[in-house]
């Protein structure tokens, strides 16, 4: 019932201490109920060469935040996943999970994958009304489900839509990844609020929200003026200048960040890369991939 993303740009930061921040994002999103709780981060340092992207780590508990933090350390203990490794630039997204379609349990629990390879993973609030006729196209097109949620259906479709751009093979990207959820949310009916992260498009996420809430929150991390501002037509350019970018269903997971908080509107979808944020917003009427750019990065 809660999502968060945490994204640091050229701001060196640990392993660990981007778990504790994922950690406290979903600790402040507790108190609106919950029944299961999980995140994905990285594996290795700044995967900028698109020919040895490892996949996205998924870790998926059912329960309190605290058993999800517990089984996160062990599984970091008992691998080689070292704490102290230091990112300049990462995406981690989390989610606490109030079960909808599919008991509380691992498998059900989010963010929900693609594939075993966990190009698209996906963190979603609410409830997709017409995931069963996805399901069944899905599965028509050979993909396998292994949950009884609603969401699985948008990481699947995700890669479908990928797929289908890129036939030449992977790492030959025709796609942007907000082509790739613009098209994904032409598909979908219900209420939600997504965060997407990819093995394709690393150290990106994308969100985008209808009728469920989503704010993005950003931290300059520089003492000189930023020109950005959340109503410029210059959105939040990718200046270099080092930030940290902010994603959460709430509020209260935000304030001891930033005040610098922008809420999400229906339709809209935010692609943060590169460290600058860019909106479109979604038209449904407007064919494959339709979006107009209305809060451009740069
Ligand atoms: N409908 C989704 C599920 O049951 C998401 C529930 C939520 O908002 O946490 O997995």
């Amino acid at each position: 019932c809660g999502i968060f993303a945490y994204l640091n740009f050229n701001i060196t930061r640990e392993r660990r201490y981007i778990l504790e921040v994922l950690f406290n994002g979903l600790r402040r999103l507790e108190y609106r109920g919950y029944d299961s709780a999980g995140i994905s981060i990285d594996s290795s340092l700044d995967s900028s060469n698109a020919d040895v992207i490892p996949p996205p780590l998924v870790f998926r508990q059912e329960g309190n935040i605290e058993s999800l933090v517990k089984s996160v350390y062990q599984e970091v203990a008992a691998t080689d996943l070292n704490l102290e490794e230091s990112f300049s630039i990462h995406a981690g997204i989390a989610h606490t999970r109030w079960a909808t379609h599919g008991e509380p349990a691992p498998r059900n629990s989010h963010p929900q994958t693609s594939d075993a390879g966990n190009e698209f993973v996906v963190v979603h609030n609410g409830v997709i009304t017409n995931y069963e006729v996805l399901k069944e196209t899905l599965v028509r097109h050979g993909f396998t489900f292994e949950s009884d949620t609603d969401t699985e259906v948008i990481p699947k479709l995700a890669k479908f839509v990928f797929d289908n751009a890129n036939e030449e093979g992977v790492g030959d990207k025709s796609v942007t990844f907000s082509q790739v959820v613009l098209e994904v949310m032409r598909h979908l009916e219900g209420a939600y609020a997504l965060i997407f992260k990819s093995r394709h498009y690393p150290n990106e996420l994308i969100a985008c929200k209808r009728g469920s809430p989503l704010l993005l929150g950003v931290k300059e991390l520089t003492g000189e003026a930023s020109r950005a501002s959340f109503t410029d037509t210059k959105f939040l350019s990718s200046n270099g200048q080092p930030k940290e970018l902010f994603l959460s269903s709430d509020a209260s997971a935000l304030v001891e960040h930033t005040k610098k908080v922008l809420v999400i509107e229906d339709g809209e979808v935010v692609h943060l890369k590169d460290g600058g944020a860019s909106i479109f917003k979604f038209d449904h009427g407007k064919g494959k991939s339709g979006g107009t750019l209305i809060r451009p990065a740069s």
